[in-house]
């Protein structure tokens, strides 16, 4: 029926406890062995689901998420991409504290997808008894070897969700992740409810990662997005009462490599000061290449930047509508590694590359 490949990357699903009492992850063979013994995943088969079977594969390096980097999302891309014939879907296992920026940069570095690449992770170790790891695991895989969405996902506690929509909302309950402005793309429970029109469209044959030269050109790509990545840094900035100039200035300015993208996280609908200190050291920075993204650091809702005097698309910085900070983080991530200008970057934020944000009219 389907073949499903399971990347894994480390994160509390892999952890055990080490002689100094910490969580950390164990490397791949070991977790591999641990995923067998799950009911229902022995000999890779999937209990329930003829012909669903499952492969794990894994890096050298198993990560705490925390320790991600932009190079690791890239390294995730052409470890899926060098298999992507092979699979009908793909599970990446991720720690949970970075996983909604890892899925949202995926979106953008794999444009083109014809199979889901599934996400997923565990707020407890898979070794420990009271966790869960075991649901997780075995709805990720199902869903990856049963649902034609052709996407990047997060898939926790019963809930699929748009990767670059997903942000982690709990530290501890099991119930981990949500897209709170994007509703899930299926629920599992009893039976699956699939959110169909919700799902991204099939891509075309001339984007579609299906074809062989599409990957090749794509893999290409990820080569010349990893070397860019060492020359330039994208920052996040949370705005706060009696944020002083200065510290927007050390932040944004003088720094070595020099910074080319910036989300802030601004108040409300995109709201911030109007000290004007605070407001030229937003200027200079713009000024001197920097693009500034208008995020809001509310959790639910858009920004809508023209709505008050306090603003911050009077100072250049790009309304982000409802798109996530990670996924803002991302997506200038990956188009500044792509090698385009400030103005392309600018132009390119706002429009949707991977149904990561709805543009709000008027
Ligand atoms: N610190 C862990 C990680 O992100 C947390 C988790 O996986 O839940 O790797």
């Amino acid at each position: 029926m389907a073949r499903v490949y399971v990347l894994y990357t480390g994160g509390t699903i892999g952890c055990v406890t080490n002689p100094e009492g910490a969580l950390a992850p164990v490397p791949g063979a070991e977790f591999e062995r641990l995923a067998l013994s799950v009911p229902g995943l022995s000999g890779h088969g999937v209990q329930g689901y003829d012909g669903l079977n499952w492969t794990m594969g894994w890096f050298d390096r198993t990560l705490d998420s925390s320790n991600m980097k932009p190079a690791d999302w890239v390294a995730i891309a052409r470890r899926l991409l060098s298999v992507y014939d092979e699979y009908d879907g793909f599970v990446v296992l991720h720690g949970t504290d970075s996983m909604a920026y890892s899925a949202s940069a995926l979106s953008f570095l794999l444009p083109g997808l014809s199979k889901p690449v599934v996400f997923s992770g565990s707020q407890v170790p898979l070794s420990f008894t009271l966790s869960d790891a075991p649901a997780n695991l075995v709805g990720a895989i199902v869903v990856a070897g049963t649902l034609p969405v052709p996407e990047v996902c997060v898939y926790f506690d019963t809930k699929l969700l748009r990767g670059n929509r997903s942000s982690k909302v709990d530290a501890n309950r099991f119930a981990g992740f949500d897209s709170p402005n994007f509703p899930p793309l299926a629920t599992v429970g009893s039976v699956v409810a699939r959110n169909e029109p919700y799902w991204l469209p099939m891509p075309d044959k001339g984007v579609s990662l299906a074809e062989p030269d599409n990957r090749s050109r794509r893999l290409a790509v990820l080569d010349a997005q990893v070397a860019a990545l060492e020359a330039f840094s994208v920052v996040m900035l949370w705005l706060y009462p009696g944020i002083r100039a200065s510290t927007v200035s050390a932040m944004l300015t003088g720094t070595s490599p020099a910074v080319k993208g910036a989300v802030l996280l601004a108040f409300g609908e995109g709201n911030g000061p109007t000290d004007p200190d605070f407001l030229d050291a937003l200027s200079a920075a713009v000024k001197a290449g920097v693009v500034l993204m208008d995020n809001t650091q509310v959790q639910r809702g858009a920004v809508l930047p023209g709505a008050y005097a306090t603003g911050l698309g009077a100072v250049g910085a790009v309304g982000a509508y409802d798109m996530t900070p990670e996924a803002s983080y991302a997506k200038l991530v990956c188009l500044l590694a792509g090698g385009l200008d400030a103005a392309a970057v600018k132009a390119a934020m706002p429009v949707p590359q991977a149904g990561e944000l709805t543009v709000i009219e008027g």
